[in-house]
Parts: C-alpha cells; sequence; structure tokens
C-alpha cells in the first residue's frame, strides 16, 4: 500500500528533558562523546537499532518511555547539565574571538558534498569529508563560517558486490524531514526560495535546508520540489550523478543559488553578510559570477563595470584545488555554458566575460572547452593547493596561465590537510588519554607524556581497538555474503575470519586508478606467503568504492574480491563493501598500520593516513601528499617511487617489490617484537623481545601520537587559513569596499591601463659594471637596465634584476630578485634603472632583468600574469 498524504509527527519532549531535542538537532553530537554516550545509555537497544542516528532515535522512543526519563532525576540533571554545556559552546569566546577585530566577521564555504556524520550521507570521498572535518574545526575554533552546499536525495551510492565480485550501486532515497535539518522559512512560514531562470522559459527553484554543525550553519539547496518539473526536480538527486547539463546545473544551483540562498538567510536571521568566500574545489566556482552580477546590478553603489566588479569580487575570494589529475577537473562545452548564460541567468554580466573566465587560451588548452578549475583561479585573489608537494605541482599544472614566469612563481600556495581530531579518534583513545595525562585532545601538549606511558598499557589499548574491528569485519563480512547469494550454513568461517593477534593493515579509499587499490596483488603468491607466514603474518582489511562510471576501477574491485574469496587466504584478508564514515571510525583505530601506495604525484593530500596517525596507527606509504612532507624515518615507512622514466608497468613491479619487501624485512618482525633497535633496517640477529612486547614498535606509536597529532590536525589547518588566506583576503576585501567601492573602480582602472599599454613595454638594452675579467665572491655588481614603457608611469611597473647560479642552459636557479630604481628619465617613455648587487657565491653566476606591473593591490608579482624579461 501506498499513503496518500505523509506527515512528520515530531518527538514532543516532556519540559524536564526537552534539550535532548537541541542536542540530538545539532550535529555537534558527531564529535561529542559525553552526547552520543548519553543516548546510548537512555536505550542501548534502540540506540543500536536507530544506526546511532539521535534525530531517528529519540523518533522511535515511545510517549510513555520519555515520560519515565523525565522522571529520573539523575537522567534528567545529565540531559540538563549536557544541554548547558552545548549552550556555552555555541556562544563562548573561542580562539579566533582573540583575533578581535582584525578578522572577517563572516566566512562563506561553498563545498559540492560534505562528510559530517554517517547520518548525513552527502559525501563521496576526501573532498567531502575534508570539508566536514573543515567545518567542525572553525566551530571548534570559533571561525564565523557558514557553510554552502547541495541536499542530494540519494547522496553518493550504496555499495554492495554480487555473486561474482562485481560492484552494485543503489541509491536509497533519503527523507529531509527524518534528517538533522530545518527548512528555511519566509516570515509567513512558506518556505524561502531561490530561483534560477534557464533556458526555454524554464526556472529551477531550490528550498534552503539547515543543518547545524556545532557554531557553524550549513546550507544546502534542494530542487526536489513540486514547483519544478520533472528535469529540474532531478538537478540534486545525486551526487555526481549525471554528466552534462545536469552537472552544470548542480554547479549553477551551487555556485549562483548558493550566493542567492546566502543573501535570504541574512536577510531572514540577521546574519552578517559573508566578507570572505571561499571555494573548494572548482565545482561551486560560479559564487563569483552571481557576486559581480550583484555588484553590477547594485542599486545603493553606483552600479559597477565588469572590471570593476570582478576586481572587488576578486579581492575577498580564496580558492582550493584538490586533484593535480586533469582528468579529475570539471570542464564543460563552452556552447552549454552559452546556452545557459544567455537564458537570463545574470543578464547584466556579459556572456563573453564569462566564457573568457572558464578559457582555456593557453598551450595545450582546448579552445571548445570551459574549465572550473581555470576559473577558480581567475575569479580568486588566493589560491592554495592542499600539501606542500601539492602546491608544487599545481604550480606546475597551471603555470600556462601565468606565462613567462618560474613555476615557483605562480601565485598557488599550500595549506595542508588536516583531520577533526574529535571525530576521529576512538573513544578508547580519548579515554586513555584522560586516564593517563589529563589530555582530552590529541592537541594537547599533555600528549608528550605519552611517552611516560607504560608499553604494555599502549600495547593493550591497540590490541582493544584491533579486537573491535575483528568483530566488526565478521559482522560485515557475513552480511556481504548472504548479500551475494550465501545461505548462513556455508558461512560459519566468517565467525573466524581475521585474528585479533595479527598485524593489521587497512588500505580503504575510493577507487581511481592512480590510487593503485590492486599493487598488493601485483605477486599473488608473495601477498599469498606474507599473509600466511609461519611466525610473522600480516592480514589486510580492504575497502573502496568505484565511481559507478569508472569500469577500470571496478575491474580493480573484483580482482580484489576474487582474491579475498579464495579459501586458503579468506581468513587472512578482507574486502568490505560500502565504505563510509562509519566503516571508517572502526577501521582507522582497528589498524597497525595504514598501507597506500598511489602513483606519485597525484595524491594531492590524502587524509586516511592521518586519522590512522591519531589512532597510533603506522603509516607505510608513498612519499606523496602530507606524508612527503610529515614522514620522519621514525613514524612509519616511506615506499619507494620508480619515476625515473620507468613504464607504467616496470613501475608498478618495483613499487610492489618495495612494498613486499618493506612488509616481509622490516614492518612484520618490529611488529612480532623480533627486530632490535640497532638491527631495524639492517641485517643484524633476530632477537624476539622477552615479554611478548614490541617495545620498538610502541616506541614509533607514541613517536606518532606526540608529534604527528598536532600537524595533522583540522585546527592547526583551519589556523593555517584563517592567517594565510582569510585574513588577507579580508583586508583585500575591505579596502576594495571603502569608501563605495573607490579603490575596486581605481584598481580596475589601472588594469585596464597596464593591459592596454603592455605591448609597448620593453627591456632594450642591459649593462653592468663593476666585474672584472676575474670576479670574485663579494665582488659588487651595478646592474644598469634601459627600459621602454610607452605610455606607463614608472611607478606601474617594478623592474628587477634576478641573479643566481647559471646552469649549461642559462636557467638560473637559487635565484635571488632585486629591485633597481628610475635613475633617468631619457625622454618619450624610456627609462634608465639602475642597483647594485653582489655576488654570493663561487661557480657560475648570471642575472637576468624583468619588468611586472606594480600596485599596491597586488597579492602578488604574478597576479597579472605579465611579465616582460629581458
Ligand atoms: C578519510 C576518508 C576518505 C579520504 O581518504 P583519502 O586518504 O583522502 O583517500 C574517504 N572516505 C572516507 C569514508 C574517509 O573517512
Amino acid at each position: 500500500m501506498k499513503a496518500i498524504r505523509r506527515f512528520t509527527v515530531r518527538t514532543v519532549l516532556p519540559e524536564s528533558i526537552a534539550p535532548l531535542g537541541k542536542l540530538a538537532g545539532n550535529l555537534r553530537w558527531s564529535w561529542h562523546l559525553p552526547t552520543t554516550r548519553l543516548f546510548e545509555d537512555i536505550d542501548p537497544a534502540a540506540w543500536e537499532a536507530s544506526n546511532r542516528d539521535p534525530v531517528a532515535f529519540l523518533g522511535s522512543v515511545t510517549r510513555e518511555r520519555l515520560q519515565q526519563l523525565a522522571a529520573n532525576e539523575k537522567l534528567v540533571a545529565r540531559i540538563q547539565e549536557l544541554g548547558a554545556d552545548l549552550d556555552s559552546y555555541l556562544t563562548e569566546p573561542r580562539w579566533y574571538q582573540s583575533l578581535g577585530a582584525d578578522a572577517p566577521r563572516s566566512i562563506a564555504y561553498f563545498s559540492p558534498e560534505y562528510g559530517i556524520s554517517a547520518v548525513l550521507p552527502q559525501y563521496s570521498g576526501g573532498l567531502g569529508i575534508l570539508a566536514g572535518d573543515h567545518l567542525k574545526a572553525a566551530s571548534d575554533l570559533g571561525v564565523p563560517l557558514v557553510g554552502v552546499g547541495l541536499l542530494y536525495q540519494a547522496g553518493y551510492f550504496m555499495q554492495s558486490l554480487s555473486r561474482d565480485a562485481w560492484q552494485q550501486e543503489t541509491y536509497p532515497v533519503l527523507d529531509p524531514d527524518g534528517l538533522p535539518l530545518t527548512l528555511l522559512r519566509e516570515e509567513d512560514g512558506t518556505p524561502a526560495r531561490v530561483v534560477l531562470p534557464l533556458p526555454n522559459g524554464r526556472q529551477l527553484i531550490a528550498h534552503i535546508w539547515r543543518a547545524d554543525v556545532g557554531r557553524v550553519p550549513l546550507l544546502l539547496l534542494d530542487s526536489n520540489l513540486p514547483g519544478n518539473d520533472e528535469a529540474a526536480r532531478t538537478v540534486t538527486d545525486r551526487l555526481y550523478g549525471g554528466g552534462g547539463d545536469q552537472r552544470l546545473q548542480q554547479e549553477l544551483l551551487l555556485g549562483m543559488g548558493g550566493v542567492k540562498a546566502l543573501r535570504i538567510f541574512q536577510r531572514l536571521t540577521g546574519a552578517p553578510a559573508p566578507e570572505v568566500f571561499h571555494t573548494n574545489e572548482g565545482h561551486a566556482g560560479f559564487l563569483g559570477i552571481e557576486r559581480i552580477r550583484e555588484l553590477m546590478d547594485s542599486a545603493s553603489e553606483a552600479p559597477m563595470s565588469w572590471e570593476e566588479a570582478l576586481t572587488a569580487g576578486r579581492a575577498s575570494t580564496v580558492f582550493t584545488t584538490h586533484t593535480p589529475v586533469p582528468a579529475g577537473i570539471d570542464r564543460f562545452e563552452r556552447a552549454q555554458i552559452e546556452h545557459f548564460f544567455n537564458a537570463g541567468l545574470a543578464p547584466s554580466v556579459p556572456t563573453d566575460k564569462v566564457l573568457a573566465l572558464g578559457a582555456e587560451n593557453y598551450e595545450g588548452g582546448d579552445p571548445a572547452k570551459f574549465n572550473m578549475a581555470v576559473m577558480g583561479l581567475r575569479l580568486a585573489q588566493r589560491a592554495n593547493g592542499v600539501s606542500k608537494l601539492h602546491g608544487e605541482v599545481s604550480r606546475g599544472m597551471f603555470s600556462g596561465l601565468w606565462p613567462g614566469f618560474d613555476t615557483r612563481e605562480v601565485p598557488i600556495t599550500s595549506v595542508t590537510n588536516g583531520v577533526h581530531v574529535p571525530s576521529w579518534v576512538d573513544p578508547l583513545i580519548a579515554d586513555f588519554a584522560r586516564e593517563n595525562f589529563g589530555a582530552e585532545s590529541v592537541l594537547d601538549q599533555r600528549w608528550a607524556r605519552v611517552y611516560d606511558v607504560a608499553d604494555e598499557k599502549i600495547w593493550a589499548l591497540r590490541r582493544s581497538m584491533r579486537s573491535n574491528l575483528v568483530d566488526d569485519v565478521r559482522a560485515r563480512l557475513r552480511s556481504s555474503w548472504k548479500k551475494r547469494g550465501a545461505a548462513d550454513a556455508e558461512l560459519a568461517w566468517t565467525d573466524t575470519v581475521l585474528d585479533p593477534d595479527v598485524l593489521t593493515i587497512g588500505f580503504a579509499r575510493r577507487v581511481p586508478t592512480y590510487k593503485r587499490l590492486t599493487l598488493m596483488l601485483r605477486d599473488p603468491a608473495r601477498l599469498k606467503a606474507l599473509l600466511l607466514h609461519p611466525e610473522h603474518p600480516i592480514q589486510l582489511v580492504v575497502a573502496g568504492k568505484s565511481h559507478p562510471a569508472d569500469e577500470q576501477g571496478k575491474r580493480m574491485i573484483q580482482d580484489m574480491v576474487r582474491f579475498t574469496d579464495d579459501p586458503e587466504v579468506r581468513h587472512r584478508i578482507v574486502f568490505l563493501p560500502n565504505y563510509d564514515i562509519a566503516m571508517a571510525r572502526i577501521l582507522f583505530p582497528g589498524c597497525d598500520v595504514w598501507l597506500n601506495n598511489p602513483l606519485r604525484p597525484l595524491e594531492a593530500c590524502g587524509t586516511s593516513g592521518m586519522k590512522a596517525a591519531i589512532n597510533g596507527g603506522l603509516n607505510l606509504s608513498v612519499l606523496d601528499g602530507w606524508w612527503d612532507e610529515m614522514y620522519d624515518g621514525d613514524n612509519g615507512w616511506s615506499i619507494p617511487t620508480a619515476n625515473n622514466g620507468a613504464s607504467a608497468d616496470e613501475r608498478d613491479d618495483i613499487e610492489a617489490a618495495a612494498l613486499y619487501d618493506l612488509l616481509e624485512n622490516q614492518v612484520a618482525p618490529r611488529f612480532y617484537g623480533s627486530v632490535t633497535a640497532a638491527a631495524a633496517g639492517s641485517a643484524g640477529p633476530s632477537e624476539p623481545s622477552h615479554d611478548g612486547i614490541p617495545h620498538q614498535w610502541i616506541a614509533m606509536i607514541k613517536h606518532t601520537m606526540a608529534t604527528l597529532g598536532p600537524a595533522v590536525s583540522a585546527e592547526r589547518m583551519l589556523q593555517d587559513y584563517v592567517g594565510h588566506l582569510y585574513q588577507p583576503a579580508w583586508r583585500a576585501g575591505r579596502d576594495a569596499t571603502e569608501d563605495r567601492y573607490a579603490l575596486a573602480r581605481r584598481t580596475a582602472a589601472w588594469r585596464t591601463r597596464i593591459q592596454g599599454g603592455w605591448p609597448a613595454v620593453q627591456v632594450e638594452h642591459v649593462d653592468s659594471l663593476g666585474v672584472s675579467e676575474d670576479p670574485q665572491i663579494g665582488d659588487a655588481l651595478t646592474v644598469n637596465a634601459y627600459v621602454a614603457l610607452g605610455n606607463l608611469d614608472p611607478s606601474d611597473v617594478a623592474v628587477e634584476v634576478a641573479y643566481g647560479r647559471a646552469a649549461g642552459d642559462d636557467e638560473l636557479s637559487d635565484v635571488t630578485l632585486a629591485e633597481l630604481r628610475v635613475a633617468e628619465n631619457l625622454g618619450s617613455g624610456r627609462y634608465l634603472f639602475t642597483g647594485d648587487t653582489r655576488i654570493e657565491h663561487s661557480g657560475s653566476f648570471g642575472y637576468t632583468v624583468r619588468v611586472l606591473p606594480r600596485h599596491a593591490t597586488l597579492a602578488s608579482s604574478a597576479e597579472l600574469g605579465l611579465v616582460v624579461n629581458a
């Protein structure tokens, strides 16, 4: 039977336990252990049955039971206390408030996905989990963020396996009324609406759902409304679902609709207007167009030209790129963009200007494409990659946008990702830290005292977490096999899968090719031998979803699952379907070693190894992403990279062999206590420890927990974003806005003048004085540059001498820059610039001269992409 009408009946809570409502409604419970423990204690069975979802849990408690709870004095006191604790968490000054007025009052953060909790499945992988952690850490630090995203009816997909190990996808539909969301309503009670005009007179309407992530409101746009036609209704049906126009409409809704949603939110709640806009990856880039449209249409300010509005908008925008894989970048057909913008999405904005923002008009670009990352970079004055190595790779990847500059000058910096520690640390670790040294968090200085804790205690803790994982794996494996069509009678073996005393290695992540899920299967016999080693066995827990359209990824999963199905090894290696936050929270703490073997340098950062580290797991990883900058020789192992011209196949062979060697000779012996300090890494005598405790291994755990915890935390990441990007963007944005956008208008006029005059700029002649036939260290060198500036003024430019070591091909390295000053006006727009440098090292020395635009509003001298080299 189908209902003809549906209501959502809200639980009415008795007064004395009323705080349960807000404790369930604010997602802070997802990282606040005392709150989840409260729900669990109220009714452990119902808590489990609700999948640890407070909204579902409260909905399942009967009225009678609620009355009983309200009469339980001890419980009432606990509920009241936690309610008061939440209130003060939401209002008290935190780290950000110590910055005073020298920081933005509000920051808008846009992301296509958010991984906050298993109860709100709106993520596919690392990008979403990172966005969730960003909001949570912002909340803990009091950073006034407001998140913007889409509400997908089916989220990503649920993964299961067919009998022959092929990935199956299902898309269970979510009911927003059952999620921790409230609908944003106008004063008269009608739902607030965002409306975007579409081609052919159609419209895309969206409602706005609000989630509260601690102190951070998250606005999610939902197009599944009766007021939309069928095609518009399905725009937000699933995450990264359709291609082409559906994808483009999702991104238009996220970016342009997202800014409109923010304005409605401000109007209805009195929230301050965001002063900085942060685009998490290119998908949300259209937010920049909507902000330009606002400024061009503004009735209160004198309307602005495209150039002026662009200058003002860019100043306060931050763009984060997340992928060094060109295929991972969103691109549309130019014609698609034209089609949608010509329909009146932003009538005052010329469509050709929009098209120019995403144009791949550089070497190797495709003129028919519109590139969202390129637009992101052009719409943001500040941009970053997500680890040091990824920053470097991004500077190379996008260097075509700044021709004439050295790659290291490309204005893309980096902020290394982090993980939200309270969300990812196992409750046992939290309890352990409190009991042993009174620390609540891995960020606490007191973690250094982990060195004083007895090794046996750490070993026992690790075993408990490993054992929890083993239990979870057995349950999941049984249920997976039942879905694959096995009868109970065939499944007795699943009760003894894995061993809580065997070295446990985890590998879980999305399954794009570059992450090489199946590298470990390169030599199946060798892997088998490692799994079945008589003294030093290993066991492996593997998980990961492949994008539904990625046949190659599905084939890798099939190869992996077929290997794990082999009765000879199936007690030592498992593939668990449907990798998600709930699984991850048991998996990271339970693994002794976290394995990561991407093709370097294609992993932008990677965060799962960080989550393992804060739980005392050791990383075994290719030196890519975060591990490239944080591996220190004592906190894990690095898998060597064969990137010296080997073919893809040879490279897999070499790196897999290195992985097997490490596991066999270093990792496993150390775990089983048969490696002494002196023998680690060298061929020394193998000597088992006397008390059965691997002290060397535990020394590595202690070192990892004491040193990596603070470095990998999302609090460190947020503080980096605030200091390196949000504050500078806020200052630039504020300056641009002041005095009715006076500076933005002047800057735009200056930029136009510079761009117009630049073709006439030329370094006509350079000479140097002071260098003898036989130059020595310390010799002074006077450089004279004769520069033609056409209509530009010497104050518009910086003339620099760049000097350093000169290689055989004259390429300069260890470059030092020094500015030359105007010495003489030679007439007709020609000037002599001069300055002194000193030769500071021996060997081949070289220099060159260049001219760059100079203006107080430039965040980097490469910003305009203009340079004239001698
Ligand atoms: C952390 C996490 C990821 C991201 O892992 P990477 O190491 O960045 O690939 C993906 N999915 C889930 C469920 C996670 O918890």
